[in-house]
Protein backbone atom coordinates (compact mmCIF):
# COMPACT_ATOMS: atom_id res chain seq x y z
CA UNK A 1 0.00 0.00 0.00
CA UNK A 2 1.06 3.21 -0.69
CA UNK A 3 0.19 5.59 1.82
CA UNK A 4 0.75 9.11 0.09
CA UNK A 5 -2.16 8.48 -2.11
CA UNK A 6 -4.56 6.18 -0.04
CA UNK A 7 -7.71 6.99 0.30
CA UNK A 8 -10.46 5.98 2.73
CA UNK A 9 -12.72 4.88 0.01
CA UNK A 10 -9.74 2.67 -1.63
CA UNK A 11 -8.82 1.64 2.26
CA UNK A 12 -11.75 0.33 2.47
CA UNK A 13 -12.32 -1.82 -0.63
CA UNK A 14 -9.25 -3.87 0.50
CA UNK A 15 -9.78 -4.05 3.78
CA UNK A 16 -13.17 -5.73 3.01
CA UNK A 17 -11.46 -7.84 0.00
CA UNK A 18 -8.60 -9.28 2.70
CA UNK A 19 -5.67 -7.71 1.07
CA UNK A 20 -4.23 -6.47 3.96
CA UNK A 21 -5.90 -6.56 7.54
CA UNK A 22 -6.82 -3.19 9.77
CA UNK A 23 -3.50 -4.49 11.68
CA UNK A 24 -1.51 -4.55 8.72
CA UNK A 25 -2.74 -0.82 8.08
CA UNK A 26 -2.49 0.19 11.38
CA UNK A 27 1.47 -1.04 11.46
CA UNK A 28 2.05 1.05 8.66
CA UNK A 29 0.85 4.40 9.49
CA UNK A 30 2.43 3.74 13.00
CA UNK A 31 5.55 3.18 11.20
CA UNK A 32 4.98 6.17 8.75
CA UNK A 33 4.60 8.58 12.22
CA UNK A 34 7.59 6.98 13.72
CA UNK A 35 9.37 7.75 10.40
CA UNK A 36 9.20 10.98 9.78
CA UNK A 37 7.21 12.95 12.97
CA UNK A 38 10.38 13.91 14.51
CA UNK A 39 10.36 16.09 11.60
CA UNK A 40 7.08 17.33 11.39
CA UNK A 41 5.77 17.09 14.68
CA UNK A 42 2.10 16.82 13.86
CA UNK A 43 1.41 14.31 16.86
CA UNK A 44 1.43 15.13 20.65
CA UNK A 45 0.58 11.56 21.43
CA UNK A 46 0.64 8.48 19.73
CA UNK A 47 -1.34 5.69 20.56
CA UNK A 48 0.32 2.92 19.44
CA UNK A 49 -0.71 -0.73 22.17
CA UNK A 50 -4.76 0.98 21.69
CA UNK A 51 -4.04 1.42 18.16
CA UNK A 52 -3.09 -1.79 17.81
CA UNK A 53 -5.84 -3.73 19.88
CA UNK A 54 -8.18 -1.14 17.87
CA UNK A 55 -7.26 -2.68 14.76
CA UNK A 56 -7.43 -6.37 16.10
CA UNK A 57 -11.28 -5.09 17.26
CA UNK A 58 -11.36 -3.90 13.78
CA UNK A 59 -10.60 -6.86 12.05
CA UNK A 60 -12.86 -9.41 13.95
CA UNK A 61 -15.40 -6.94 12.88
CA UNK A 62 -14.46 -7.58 9.50
CA UNK A 63 -14.43 -11.38 9.79
CA UNK A 64 -17.95 -11.53 11.01
CA UNK A 65 -19.00 -9.35 7.84
CA UNK A 66 -19.63 -6.27 10.19
CA UNK A 67 -17.82 -3.99 8.53
CA UNK A 68 -18.87 -0.27 8.25
CA UNK A 69 -17.73 2.43 6.25
CA UNK A 70 -14.78 3.42 8.51
CA UNK A 71 -14.31 0.01 10.19
CA UNK A 72 -10.17 -0.76 10.94
CA UNK A 73 -9.39 2.72 9.42
CA UNK A 74 -6.70 5.27 10.91
CA UNK A 75 -7.31 8.63 11.72
CA UNK A 76 -6.06 11.18 13.74
CA UNK A 77 -7.55 13.51 15.99
CA UNK A 78 -7.05 16.65 16.60
CA UNK A 79 -6.34 17.42 20.78
CA UNK A 80 -9.14 18.95 21.76
CA UNK A 81 -11.63 16.46 21.91
CA UNK A 82 -12.58 13.54 24.24
CA UNK A 83 -11.23 10.35 24.90
CA UNK A 84 -12.29 8.87 28.07
CA UNK A 85 -9.22 7.94 29.99
CA UNK A 86 -6.70 9.91 27.48
CA UNK A 87 -5.51 12.90 28.07
CA UNK A 88 -6.62 15.98 25.91
CA UNK A 89 -5.08 19.36 26.97
CA UNK A 90 -5.91 21.50 23.76
CA UNK A 91 -1.77 21.92 23.68
CA UNK A 92 -1.91 24.03 26.53
CA UNK A 93 0.55 23.71 29.70
CA UNK A 94 -2.81 24.08 32.07
CA UNK A 95 -4.37 20.59 30.53
CA UNK A 96 -0.87 18.94 30.32
CA UNK A 97 -2.01 16.14 32.65
CA UNK A 98 -5.95 16.64 32.27
CA UNK A 99 -7.76 13.23 31.34
CA UNK A 100 -11.18 13.03 29.40
CA UNK A 101 -13.95 11.81 31.79
CA UNK A 102 -16.04 10.76 28.92
CA UNK A 103 -15.87 10.68 25.12
CA UNK A 104 -16.83 13.22 22.78
CA UNK A 105 -19.68 12.46 20.42
CA UNK A 106 -17.83 12.79 17.68
CA UNK A 107 -15.79 9.94 19.38
CA UNK A 108 -18.58 7.43 20.47
CA UNK A 109 -19.69 7.56 16.64
CA UNK A 110 -16.62 6.41 15.77
CA UNK A 111 -15.96 3.94 18.14
CA UNK A 112 -18.65 2.22 17.19
CA UNK A 113 -17.62 1.74 13.56
CA UNK A 114 -14.61 0.18 14.88
CA UNK A 115 -12.39 3.25 13.85
CA UNK A 116 -8.44 2.86 14.95
CA UNK A 117 -6.92 6.20 16.69
CA UNK A 118 -3.46 6.93 15.93
CA UNK A 119 -3.42 9.54 18.40
CA UNK A 120 -4.18 13.53 19.52
CA UNK A 121 -2.82 15.83 17.21
CA UNK A 122 -1.04 19.37 17.35
CA UNK A 123 -2.86 22.43 17.51
CA UNK A 124 -2.16 26.26 18.70
CA UNK A 125 -3.62 26.40 22.71
CA UNK A 126 -7.05 26.21 22.55
CA UNK A 127 -7.62 26.73 19.31
CA UNK A 128 -6.73 30.22 19.23
CA UNK A 129 -4.38 30.89 15.99
CA UNK A 130 -3.45 30.06 12.51
CA UNK A 131 -0.36 28.64 12.48
CA UNK A 132 0.01 26.01 15.23
CA UNK A 133 3.05 28.18 16.57
CA UNK A 134 0.64 28.95 19.96
CA UNK A 135 1.22 25.38 20.73
CA UNK A 136 2.60 25.05 24.29
CA UNK A 137 4.37 22.01 22.93
CA UNK A 138 6.50 23.27 19.89
CA UNK A 139 4.69 24.16 16.03
CA UNK A 140 4.39 21.38 13.99
CA UNK A 141 6.08 21.79 10.16
CA UNK A 142 4.42 21.98 6.82
CA UNK A 143 5.41 18.55 5.25
CA UNK A 144 5.46 20.83 2.04
CA UNK A 145 8.16 23.03 3.01
CA UNK A 146 9.40 22.38 7.24
CA UNK A 147 10.82 26.23 7.37
CA UNK A 148 6.94 27.20 7.14
CA UNK A 149 3.73 26.45 8.89
CA UNK A 150 0.95 23.90 8.69
CA UNK A 151 -1.48 26.79 9.30
CA UNK A 152 -3.70 26.05 12.32
CA UNK A 153 -5.39 25.47 14.56
CA UNK A 154 -5.34 22.31 13.09
CA UNK A 155 -2.39 22.06 11.83
CA UNK A 156 -1.05 18.53 13.44
CA UNK A 157 -4.29 17.42 11.74
CA UNK A 158 -3.80 18.76 8.49
CA UNK A 159 -0.10 17.73 8.14
CA UNK A 160 -0.30 14.37 9.44
CA UNK A 161 -3.15 13.66 6.28
CA UNK A 162 -0.74 15.08 3.89
CA UNK A 163 2.19 13.53 5.19
CA UNK A 164 0.72 10.50 5.14
CA UNK A 165 0.72 9.25 8.96
CA UNK A 166 -3.07 9.11 8.93
CA UNK A 167 -6.08 8.27 6.41
CA UNK A 168 -7.87 11.38 7.38
CA UNK A 169 -8.22 13.03 10.81
CA UNK A 170 -10.83 15.44 12.89
CA UNK A 171 -9.96 19.07 13.67
CA UNK A 172 -12.24 21.67 14.57
CA UNK A 173 -12.96 24.91 12.81
CA UNK A 174 -13.70 28.72 14.85
CA UNK A 175 -12.92 31.18 12.09
CA UNK A 176 -10.75 28.66 9.70
CA UNK A 177 -9.00 26.25 12.01
CA UNK A 178 -9.67 23.25 9.33
CA UNK A 179 -10.25 25.06 6.02
CA UNK A 180 -6.71 27.25 6.61
CA UNK A 181 -4.59 24.26 7.40
CA UNK A 182 -6.25 22.51 4.83
CA UNK A 183 -5.09 24.76 1.99
CA UNK A 184 -1.89 25.20 3.59
CA UNK A 185 -1.28 21.56 3.08
CA UNK A 186 -2.57 20.77 0.55
CA UNK A 187 -5.36 18.37 1.68
CA UNK A 188 -9.13 18.63 2.22
CA UNK A 189 -11.08 20.83 4.93
CA UNK A 190 -14.56 20.41 5.68
CA UNK A 191 -15.89 23.26 8.22
CA UNK A 192 -19.75 21.41 8.47
CA UNK A 193 -22.93 23.80 8.86
CA UNK A 194 -22.94 25.28 12.42
CA UNK A 195 -24.59 22.68 14.83
CA UNK A 196 -24.46 19.84 11.87
CA UNK A 197 -21.72 18.17 14.27
CA UNK A 198 -22.64 17.53 18.03
CA UNK A 199 -19.74 19.65 19.97
CA UNK A 200 -20.47 17.63 23.23
CA UNK A 201 -16.87 16.76 24.52
CA UNK A 202 -15.02 19.50 22.13
CA UNK A 203 -12.97 21.95 24.61
CA UNK A 204 -14.78 24.78 23.46
CA UNK A 205 -12.85 27.65 21.99
CA UNK A 206 -15.72 29.99 21.27
CA UNK A 207 -18.75 28.58 21.75
CA UNK A 208 -21.27 29.86 18.65
CA UNK A 209 -18.78 29.39 16.28
CA UNK A 210 -16.74 26.31 17.01
CA UNK A 211 -17.53 23.18 14.59
CA UNK A 212 -15.78 19.48 14.34
CA UNK A 213 -14.90 18.96 10.67
CA UNK A 214 -13.09 16.59 8.68
CA UNK A 215 -9.61 16.59 7.02
CA UNK A 216 -8.48 14.03 4.68
CA UNK A 217 -7.02 13.62 1.27
CA UNK A 218 -10.21 14.18 -0.74
CA UNK A 219 -13.65 15.40 -0.95
CA UNK A 220 -15.24 11.78 -1.20
CA UNK A 221 -12.83 10.53 2.43
CA UNK A 222 -13.79 14.05 4.09
CA UNK A 223 -17.98 13.29 3.20
CA UNK A 224 -17.53 9.43 4.36
CA UNK A 225 -15.81 10.67 7.68
CA UNK A 226 -18.56 13.15 8.07
CA UNK A 227 -21.47 10.93 7.38
CA UNK A 228 -20.08 9.22 10.14
CA UNK A 229 -19.97 11.79 13.18
CA UNK A 230 -23.22 14.13 11.82
CA UNK A 231 -26.45 14.23 13.34
CA UNK A 232 -28.50 15.56 16.00
CA UNK A 233 -26.88 14.96 19.78
CA UNK A 234 -29.09 15.43 22.85
CA UNK A 235 -26.10 16.37 24.85
CA UNK A 236 -25.70 19.93 22.55
CA UNK A 237 -28.36 22.08 22.57
CA UNK A 238 -27.21 23.83 19.52
CA UNK A 239 -26.74 20.45 17.11
CA UNK A 240 -29.57 20.06 14.47
CA UNK A 241 -31.11 16.77 12.45
CA UNK A 242 -29.52 16.28 9.31
CA UNK A 243 -30.67 19.21 7.09
CA UNK A 244 -32.28 18.38 3.61
CA UNK A 245 -31.29 21.85 1.84
CA UNK A 246 -29.90 20.59 -1.05
CA UNK A 247 -29.53 21.29 -4.41
CA UNK A 248 -29.44 18.49 -7.30
CA UNK A 249 -27.55 19.59 -9.51
CA UNK A 250 -25.16 22.71 -8.46
CA UNK A 251 -24.16 24.87 -11.10
CA UNK A 252 -24.49 28.58 -9.90
CA UNK A 253 -21.84 30.00 -8.62
CA UNK A 254 -20.91 33.45 -6.67
CA UNK A 255 -18.15 34.99 -6.42
CA UNK A 256 -17.62 38.33 -4.24
CA UNK A 257 -15.68 40.60 -6.55
CA UNK A 258 -15.60 43.44 -4.37
CA UNK A 259 -14.08 41.59 -1.34
CA UNK A 260 -11.24 40.30 -3.30
CA UNK A 261 -9.81 43.71 -4.71
CA UNK A 262 -6.35 43.60 -2.90
CA UNK A 263 -5.90 40.03 -3.43
CA UNK A 264 -2.07 38.57 -4.11
CA UNK A 265 -1.51 38.39 -7.73
CA UNK A 266 -0.35 34.54 -7.58
CA UNK A 267 -3.37 34.05 -5.64
CA UNK A 268 -5.87 35.53 -7.80
CA UNK A 269 -3.99 33.48 -11.03
CA UNK A 270 -4.78 30.25 -8.90
CA UNK A 271 -8.09 31.34 -8.14
CA UNK A 272 -9.01 32.69 -11.44
CA UNK A 273 -7.82 29.25 -13.31
CA UNK A 274 -9.71 26.84 -10.94
CA UNK A 275 -12.88 28.91 -11.83
CA UNK A 276 -12.10 27.94 -15.40
CA UNK A 277 -11.95 24.53 -14.99
CA UNK A 278 -15.60 24.62 -13.16
CA UNK A 279 -16.59 26.96 -15.93
CA UNK A 280 -15.76 24.30 -18.58
CA UNK A 281 -17.32 21.94 -16.79
CA UNK A 282 -21.00 23.53 -17.04
CA UNK A 283 -20.91 25.95 -13.72
CA UNK A 284 -22.18 29.89 -14.42
CA UNK A 285 -20.57 32.47 -11.90
CA UNK A 286 -21.73 35.37 -11.44
CA UNK A 287 -20.79 38.43 -8.55
CA UNK A 288 -22.52 38.51 -5.56
CA UNK A 289 -22.78 41.65 -3.16
CA UNK A 290 -21.50 40.57 0.54
CA UNK A 291 -21.52 44.43 1.33
CA UNK A 292 -20.91 42.99 5.27
CA UNK A 293 -18.08 41.09 4.37
CA UNK A 294 -15.51 44.03 5.25
CA UNK A 295 -16.30 44.13 8.98
CA UNK A 296 -16.29 40.21 9.53
CA UNK A 297 -12.64 40.09 10.71
CA UNK A 298 -13.22 42.98 13.40
CA UNK A 299 -16.84 41.54 14.30
CA UNK A 300 -15.03 37.88 14.78
CA UNK A 301 -12.17 39.57 17.15
CA UNK A 302 -14.91 40.23 19.32
CA UNK A 303 -17.06 37.95 19.22
CA UNK A 304 -14.01 34.94 19.64
CA UNK A 305 -12.25 36.64 22.38
CA UNK A 306 -15.81 37.50 24.32
CA UNK A 307 -16.91 33.86 24.02
CA UNK A 308 -13.18 32.23 24.77
CA UNK A 309 -12.88 34.47 27.70
CA UNK A 310 -15.86 33.17 29.58
CA UNK A 311 -15.28 29.95 28.27
CA UNK A 312 -11.71 29.42 29.64
CA UNK A 313 -13.09 31.22 33.11
CA UNK A 314 -13.40 27.72 34.18
CA UNK A 315 -9.79 27.01 34.03
CA UNK A 316 -9.09 28.52 37.63
CA UNK A 317 -6.54 25.63 39.46
CA UNK A 318 -9.47 24.14 41.48
CA UNK A 319 -11.94 22.32 38.66
CA UNK A 320 -9.18 21.05 35.87
CA UNK A 321 -5.91 20.62 35.32
CA UNK A 322 -2.93 22.45 36.68
CA UNK A 323 -3.29 24.37 40.25
CA UNK A 324 -0.25 26.18 41.18
CA UNK A 325 -0.33 26.33 45.62
CA UNK A 326 -1.19 30.12 47.15
CA UNK A 327 -1.97 31.03 50.16
CA UNK A 328 -5.64 32.42 49.34
CA UNK A 329 -7.99 31.52 46.41
CA UNK A 330 -7.50 34.17 43.82
CA UNK A 331 -3.73 34.04 44.22
CA UNK A 332 -4.72 29.81 43.41
CA UNK A 333 -6.48 31.13 39.75
CA UNK A 334 -3.66 34.02 39.14
CA UNK A 335 -1.23 31.89 39.70
CA UNK A 336 -2.48 29.24 37.80
CA UNK A 337 -3.51 31.10 35.21
CA UNK A 338 -0.30 32.72 34.49
CA UNK A 339 1.51 29.62 35.03
CA UNK A 340 -0.91 27.38 32.52
CA UNK A 341 -1.55 30.15 29.86
CA UNK A 342 0.23 31.37 26.35
CA UNK A 343 0.53 34.46 25.34
CA UNK A 344 -2.18 34.76 23.00
CA UNK A 345 -5.13 32.59 25.14
CA UNK A 346 -4.31 35.34 27.91
CA UNK A 347 -4.37 38.28 25.17
CA UNK A 348 -7.63 36.60 24.04
CA UNK A 349 -9.12 36.66 27.36
CA UNK A 350 -8.22 40.37 28.00
CA UNK A 351 -9.49 41.46 25.13
CA UNK A 352 -12.49 39.70 26.07
CA UNK A 353 -13.46 40.65 29.20
CA UNK A 354 -12.98 44.39 27.87
CA UNK A 355 -15.19 43.90 25.30
CA UNK A 356 -18.09 42.18 28.25
CA UNK A 357 -17.18 44.59 30.42
CA UNK A 358 -20.55 46.47 31.41
CA UNK A 359 -19.08 49.93 29.97
CA UNK A 360 -18.05 48.39 26.61
CA UNK A 361 -20.30 45.71 25.93
CA UNK A 362 -22.46 48.18 24.07
CA UNK A 363 -19.86 49.90 21.94
CA UNK A 364 -18.17 46.94 21.23
CA UNK A 365 -19.98 42.91 21.84
CA UNK A 366 -23.35 44.15 21.33
CA UNK A 367 -22.26 45.79 18.23
CA UNK A 368 -20.41 42.99 17.03
CA UNK A 369 -23.48 40.94 17.47
CA UNK A 370 -25.40 43.36 15.16
CA UNK A 371 -23.11 43.33 12.31
CA UNK A 372 -22.72 39.77 13.18
CA UNK A 373 -26.61 39.52 11.89
CA UNK A 374 -25.83 41.80 8.78
CA UNK A 375 -23.38 39.27 7.33
CA UNK A 376 -25.59 36.12 7.97
CA UNK A 377 -27.96 38.31 6.18
CA UNK A 378 -25.88 38.75 3.51
CA UNK A 379 -24.93 35.54 2.90
CA UNK A 380 -28.57 34.61 2.96
CA UNK A 381 -29.28 36.76 0.74
CA UNK A 382 -26.80 35.46 -1.31
CA UNK A 383 -27.92 32.36 -1.47
CA UNK A 384 -31.20 33.13 -3.06
CA UNK A 385 -29.61 33.63 -6.42
CA UNK A 386 -26.66 31.22 -6.33
CA UNK A 387 -25.77 27.44 -5.41
CA UNK A 388 -22.48 28.52 -3.94
CA UNK A 389 -20.06 30.97 -3.26
CA UNK A 390 -16.00 30.75 -3.72
CA UNK A 391 -13.36 32.60 -2.91
CA UNK A 392 -9.52 31.61 -1.98
CA UNK A 393 -9.19 30.21 1.68
CA UNK A 394 -6.62 32.17 2.31
CA UNK A 395 -5.08 35.67 0.97
CA UNK A 396 -1.14 34.12 0.79
CA UNK A 397 0.64 30.50 0.78
CA UNK A 398 1.82 29.12 3.83
CA UNK A 399 4.40 31.50 5.64
CA UNK A 400 7.68 30.91 7.45
CA UNK A 401 7.47 29.23 11.19
CA UNK A 402 8.12 32.58 13.13
CA UNK A 403 7.25 35.23 10.25
CA UNK A 404 4.19 36.62 11.97
CA UNK A 405 5.00 36.25 15.92
CA UNK A 406 5.42 39.80 16.76
CA UNK A 407 2.65 40.95 14.78
CA UNK A 408 -0.62 39.30 15.94
CA UNK A 409 -2.70 41.38 13.88
CA UNK A 410 -0.80 40.26 10.39
CA UNK A 411 -1.80 36.83 11.90
CA UNK A 412 -5.81 37.67 12.25
CA UNK A 413 -5.72 38.99 8.84
CA UNK A 414 -5.06 35.34 7.75
CA UNK A 415 -8.51 34.66 8.74
CA UNK A 416 -10.31 37.39 6.56
CA UNK A 417 -11.69 34.90 4.02
CA UNK A 418 -12.83 32.39 6.58
CA UNK A 419 -13.96 33.71 9.16
CA UNK A 420 -17.35 35.55 7.90
CA UNK A 421 -18.44 31.78 7.30
CA UNK A 422 -18.46 30.74 10.52
CA UNK A 423 -19.81 34.17 11.72
CA UNK A 424 -22.75 33.13 9.36
CA UNK A 425 -23.07 29.39 10.79
CA UNK A 426 -23.06 28.17 6.73
CA UNK A 427 -20.66 25.09 5.69
CA UNK A 428 -17.93 25.60 3.68
CA UNK A 429 -15.07 22.78 2.00
CA UNK A 430 -11.36 24.14 1.40
CA UNK A 431 -10.02 22.23 -1.63
CA UNK A 432 -6.74 21.45 -3.25
CA UNK A 433 -6.40 24.90 -5.61
CA UNK A 434 -3.03 24.89 -7.50
CA UNK A 435 0.34 25.63 -5.84
CA UNK A 436 2.49 28.70 -5.89
CA UNK A 437 6.59 29.16 -6.07
CA UNK A 438 8.21 30.24 -2.96
CA UNK A 439 12.29 29.23 -2.56
CA UNK A 440 11.87 26.87 -5.46
CA UNK A 441 8.95 24.92 -3.47
CA UNK A 442 5.56 24.43 -4.79
CA UNK A 443 3.06 25.23 -2.26
CA UNK A 444 -0.21 24.38 -2.70
CA UNK A 445 -3.35 27.25 -2.07
CA UNK A 446 -7.03 26.37 -1.00
CA UNK A 447 -10.11 27.24 -2.95
CA UNK A 448 -12.86 27.47 -1.00
CA UNK A 449 -16.58 26.61 -1.49
CA UNK A 450 -18.81 27.96 0.38
CA UNK A 451 -22.86 26.68 0.78
CA UNK A 452 -26.11 27.69 2.00
CA UNK A 453 -27.08 26.41 5.47
CA UNK A 454 -27.08 22.37 5.32
CA UNK A 455 -25.58 22.39 2.01
CA UNK A 456 -22.75 19.96 2.75
CA UNK A 457 -24.03 18.16 -0.03
CA UNK A 458 -23.74 20.87 -2.75
CA UNK A 459 -19.82 21.58 -1.58
CA UNK A 460 -19.16 18.03 -1.88
CA UNK A 461 -20.57 17.99 -5.64
CA UNK A 462 -18.87 20.75 -6.56
CA UNK A 463 -15.61 19.97 -4.79
CA UNK A 464 -15.12 17.19 -6.57
CA UNK A 465 -15.37 19.05 -9.73
CA UNK A 466 -12.43 21.37 -9.39
N1 LIG B 1 -7.43 31.96 13.45
C1 LIG B 1 -8.70 32.03 14.11
C2 LIG B 1 -8.53 32.38 15.56
O1 LIG B 1 -7.41 32.40 16.02
C3 LIG B 1 -9.47 30.78 13.94
C4 LIG B 1 -9.12 29.71 14.88
C5 LIG B 1 -10.01 28.52 14.77
O2 LIG B 1 -10.74 28.34 13.79
N2 LIG B 1 -10.03 27.75 15.82
O3 LIG B 1 -9.46 32.65 16.25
Amino acid sequence: MDLSTLTIAEARRALDAKEYSALELTNAYLDAIAQKDGEFHAYLEVWTDSAREEAKAADAMIAAGKSQPLTGIPIAVKDNMLIEGRIVSAASKILENYHASYDATVISKLKAQGVVFLGRTNMDEFALGSSTENSAYGPTKNPHDTSRVPGGTSGGSAAAVAAGMALAALGSDTGGSIRQPAAFCGVVGLKPTYGAVSRSGLIAAASSLDQIGTLAKNVNDAKILFDAIRGHDAMDSTSIENPKSEIRNPKKLGVPREFLTDLNPEIRTQFESTLQTLKDKGYSVTDVALPSLQYALAVYYIINPAEVSTNLARLDGIRYGLSVPADVIGEVYSKTRAAGFGAETRRRILVGTFVLSSGYADAYYRKARSARELIRADFAKAFESVDAIVMPTTPSPAFKLGEKNNDPVSLYLEDIFTVPVNLAGVPAISVPGGTVERDGKKLPVGFQIIGAWGGEQTLFAIGKDV
